[in-house]
């Protein structure tokens, strides 16, 4: 049995779903099939989660939402049409839509959870519906049927573990499932969804607790790359990669996998193989626990931007016992999680995102940083960018490190921290926002040109 995910691109219009359905129906293995809401046709097109974030916050703002919520179903009427579904599908999700409008919510992020989930909600509705017509057995299955419970942090959910148990079930179904990705259920009731880009969680946790041969994560690429093909000209495909190197990537802005994608396959060593809705034959890209073919000690190299870094000196640092933990007990305080911690004898820098950090709980965190610790000094930095270099044969190789901050100088690139995790699986650098993809051509030259 196998798990398939299409994403956004895949769901765009009555094209691509047509090319989702005969890759469906091409292999009987392909049993439970997990959709995202339709994404963007072209470059400056919407995805339809972000006309319904537009469409709930006109809502909220007690502003004409009339228009946005057209747009939303005729998106929907569009896809319908074109693919000869009959009106009532249309007719349904237009009602599905209102009646989430129009139903009681007592907090604005509940609201928002349950107008977004209703992309990839009637996204499985549509695809169940289409597949009918075609005469093959599928059915929409419902997460809260289902059983799939997550944790009530709204736009930010995790999976609770008695999910999995209750997914099992779905081994002993007949026909096709149609599952909506994104979202699932708090044990109370109401809908939460995961991270943007969630519906590749939905998906490994379904893989997880099915446990299927292989999780298929259908996209719009043919392979995961070494590095981005929008920074680097006609970067190397990868063919494998192990869990630890994909979370790496993903992590540090490969967006091909959603980065909390790989937890749930990670823990039952389920394969993970990202391909092509445009190009089935291609193979893709496999992710699996280890590999063999370490033929270059680097994997992939990706960069991101957002970070900020509160830097912290006091004189004999090293010496004072429970100083690390009063710092980050401040931040766990404020809830604000921390990335990288590179750190000196007498001075630690915490990287944090800088979405985790607004103006209120930046200045708390500063002062008592200052005041509780009686630091020496205590800044922070804006811009900060990090470029990853990543690969499990780095480990056993000699003179990474060197090449790569060679490559860094050439490039006129300043870094202003490095940090190699003790796995030894990557090694980050701190740099520049501006930075950024200069540093990842200059080391993808070094290492592959
Ligand atoms: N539709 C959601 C988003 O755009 C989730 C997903 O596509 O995976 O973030």
């Amino acid at each position: 049995m196998k798990v398939c995910k299409f994403g956004g691109s895949s769901m765009a219009n009555s094209e691509q779903i047509k090319k989702v359905c005969s890759i469906i129906t091409s292999d009987p293995d392909r049993k439970v099939i997990v959709v995202s809401a339709p994404g963007k046709r072209f470059d400056d097109d919407t995805k339809v989660t972000d006309m319904l974030i537009d469409c709930a916050e006109k809502y909220l703002t007690n502003k004409d939402y009339s228009d946005a919520l057209d747009r939303i179903t005729g998106r929907y009427a569009e896809i319908a049409r074109d693919l000869g579904l009959n009106n009532n599908i249309i007719d349904d999700i237009e009602n599905n839509l209102k009646t989430r409008l129009s139903m009681h919510y007592n907090s604005q992020a509940k609201f928002m959870d349950r107008m977004k989930a209703a992309g990839e909600d009637n996204a499985a509705r549509l695809i169940a519906s289409y597949l009918q017509s075609l005469g093959v057995k599928a059915t929409y299955l419902n997460p809260k049927d289902a059983g799939l419970f997550l944790s009530d942090e709204y736009g930010n959910a995790r999976v609770l573990p008695q999910s999995y148990k209750n997914l099992a079930r779905i081994k002993s179904m007949d026909g096709i499932i149609v599952f909506p990705g994104f979202f699932g259920y708090s044990l109370s009731g109401e809908v939460v969804t995961f991270p943007r880009g969630g519906s590749d969680i939905t998906g490994s946790i379904l893989a997880a607790a099915l446990e299927v041969e292989v999780y298929e994560n259908f996209t719009d690429v043919d392979s995961v790359f070494v590095a981005s093909p929008k920074i680097v000209k006609n970067p190397k495909p990868i063919k494998t990669l192990t869990y630890r190197e994909m979370r790496e990537l993903a992590y540090a802005g490969f967006s091909v996998l959603q980065e909390e994608t790989l937890e749930p396959v990670f823990q039952r060593g389920i394969p993970v193989n990202i391909r092509n809705t445009n190009n089935p034959s291609s193979s893709g890209t496999m992710i699996t626990p280890t590999r063999d073919n370490i033929e270059y000690p680097v994997a992939g190299i990706a960069g991101d931007t957002g970070f900020c870094s509160i830097n912290i000196n006091k004189y004999m640092m090293n010496r004072e016992i429970g100083f690390g933990r009063k710092v980050l007990q401040i931040l766990e305080e404020e809830f604000v999680p921390f990335e990288h911690m590179p750190s000196g004898i007498d001075d630690i820098s915490i990287i944090i995102k800088k979405k985790y950090l607004d103006d209120d709980k930046k200045s708390r965190i500063m002062e008592r940083i200052a005041k509780e610790l009686r630091v020496d000094s205590v800044s922070i930095e804006y811009d900060l960018g990090i470029v990853m270099v990543v690969g499990e044969g780095m480990k056993k190789t000699v003179g990474i490190a060197s090449k790569v901050t060679e490559a860094l100088a050439k490039g006129s690139v300043n870094i202003r921290m490095i940090n190699q995790g003790s796995s030894e699986v990557s090694i980050m650098f701190g740099v520049s926002e501006n930075d950024v993809n200069k540093a990842i051509v200059a080391i993808y030259d070094e290492f592959f040109s």
